[in-house]
C-alpha cells in the first residue's frame, strides 16, 4: 500500500470521530506488516480521561485481532473535520506505539493526500521507554 492510500484510509475516518468536547476530529490507518489496514477514530469521553486518541484505537482493535507486527501509521486530524494542518501523535500515542512498534516504524502526518511528512517513530520518541528496561 502507498503512502498516499493509507492517509486516505485514515482521511475516511474523520466523520466517525466522537468528539463532542474538543470538536477536533482525528482519523487514523495502521498497517500491519502483513499489508492489511486498521482504522481508528477518537472517541472522548464526558470524563475527559477517558477519551482515547485514534491511533490508539486502531492499535487496540489490530491487536485485538491478533495483529502484533506494524509497518506504519498515517494520523490526519483538524477543527471540525477540517484538516488544515499536520496533527502529530501525543505522548501517549507515541509510548503506546513504541510498545508494538520499532524505530523504524513510519509515521505519516498528512494535511492533504498531497502534503504527507514521513518520520521515524524514534524521530518522534527518542530516548523511549520500552519493555526492555524491565528487564535491566
Ligand atoms: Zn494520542
Amino acid at each position: 500500500m502507498n503512502q498516499r492510500a493509507l492517509v486516505e484510509a485514515a482521511w475516511a475516518m474523520l466523520p466517525k470521530a466522537y468528539v463532542p468536547y474538543s470538536h477536533f476530529h482525528v482519523g487514523a490507518a495502521l498497517l500491519t506488516a502483513d499489508g492489511e489496514v486498521f482504522t481508528g477514530c477518537n472517541v472522548e469521553n464526558a470524563s475527559y480521561g477517558a477519551a482515547i486518541c485514534a491511533e490508539r484505537t486502531a492499535l487496540v482493535k489490530a491487536v485485538s485481532e491478533g495483529k502484533r507486527d506494524f509497518q506504519a501509521i498515517a494520523v490526519v486530524g483538524g477543527r471540525d473535520g477540517v484538516v488544515t494542518d499536520f496533527a502529530p501523535p501525543c505522548g501517549i500515542c507515541r509510548q503506546v506505539l513504541a510498545e508494538f512498534c520499532g524505530p523504524d516504524f513510519l509515521i505519516l502526518l498528512a494535511k492533504s493526500p498531497e502534503e504527507i511528512r514521513v518520520f521515524r517513530l524514534e524521530e518522534l520518541l527518542p530516548e523511549a521507554f520500552g519493555r526492555e528496561k524491565l528487564s535491566e
